[in-house]
């Protein structure tokens, strides 16, 4: 089975995630627009079991407009986060699909709060909208 490795801007923070991943998304969210600091967040979600997390991380538990909420995880050294949990779900992690930088990934197949994003982002025609 294949393993793909997503590390921090520094290198410290090491995530390896065997097998493929259970949703590859993109977030257009103001929220995730600020904790990228990009045009939008894009993001991988792997079951739990399939992930090892080496290295130290700093979290930060942030609360969506829904009210759901997520603890961000990331390198206190150079900033980076690199996943996060959602609350009340041990199943899953998400990945930043960023941190993978250099490994061949999945397209996304879900495409979050594109009315929050920049009018000039052109996506592909078979995205759902979730
Ligand atoms: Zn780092
Ligand atoms: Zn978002």
């Amino acid at each position: 089975m294949i393993t793909r490795t997503a590390r921090c801007s520094c290198g410290q923070l090491v995530v390896s995630c065997t097998g493929e991943p259970v949703r590859v998304s993109i977030c257009h969210c103001h929220a995730c627009q600020r904790r990228t600091g990009s045009a939008f967040g894009a993001q991988a979600r792997f079951l739990a079991s399939n992930v090892v997390i080496a290295g130290t991380a700093t979290e930060y538990m942030r609360t969506s407009e829904s009210g759901s909420r997520a603890m961000f995880s990331f390198c206190p050294i150079c900033a980076s986060i690199v996943y996060w949990n959602f609350e009340g779900d041990t199943e899953q992690t998400a990945i930043a699909l960023g941190a993978f930088a250099g490994e061949p990934f999945p397209a996304p197949q879900i495409s979050m709060y594109g009315e929050q994003g920049h009018a000039w982002v052109r996506l592909p025609d078979d995205l759902d909208h979730g």
